[in-house]
């Protein structure tokens, strides 16, 4: 088993071979994964948007099973924002630390953007998304913001010291 993240090579050579046991190639990926989700006055305000697919799934994805026999294909457990051992598990269970702004610091716009990183689980045919869902969120465990952007200034706020994610110490 892994414990790095998967490089895009990796990921599509076992999204390709499928399960060795029972040969199905429909898999399912969980991944920690960038969502931006428009805010105003501090509540959700629209439908997010998601990186689900390429490098931002790949990045994230720290389990990918097979669907049939639910044979574990790939596990990592380090923090795909900072690297630190067991990042993932923490990142999971962690509450959001950094509180979402119900109006711009700068000029007080209640419309902002967040971009926060969010569990998400992906069911995978071959090289085919073909279903996805996100899994949390702001105040669920696993919503982590990472930045902030005011909608009319464009003022943006960001968390500072340790890994939003994980909390832990930055090894890369
Ligand atoms: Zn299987
Ligand atoms: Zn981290
Ligand atoms: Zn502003």
């Amino acid at each position: 088993m892994g414990r790095v993240p998967l490089s895009e090579d990796a990921f599509a050579a076992l999204v390709d071979a499928g399960c060795p046991d029972c040969k199905t190639k429909k898999l399912t990926i969980e991944a920690l994964v960038v969502q931006w989700l428009p805010l105003l006055a501090g509540e959700p305000f629209g439908a997010p948007s998601w990186g689900y697919k390429g490098e931002d799934l790949v990045r994230g994805t720290y389990r990918i099973a097979c669907d049939g026999c639910k044979r574990e294909l790939f596990t990592s457990s380090v923090c795909p924002q900072c690297g630190a051992a067991h990042g993932v598990r923490r990142a999971l269970d962690n509450e959001n630390a950094f509180p979402l702004p119900e109006a711009c610091a700068s000029c007080a716009s209640e419309q902002v953007r967040v971009t926060a990183f969010v569990p998400a689980r992906v069911a995978y045919e071959g090289r085919r998304a073909s279903k996805a869902r996100a899994g949390a969120a702001p105040e669920d465990p696993g919503f982590h913001a990472i930045r902030v952007e005011c909608k009319s200034c464009h003022q943006v706020t960001e968390p500072r010291g340790g890994c939003p994610l994980c909390s832990g110490e930055s090894v890369v």
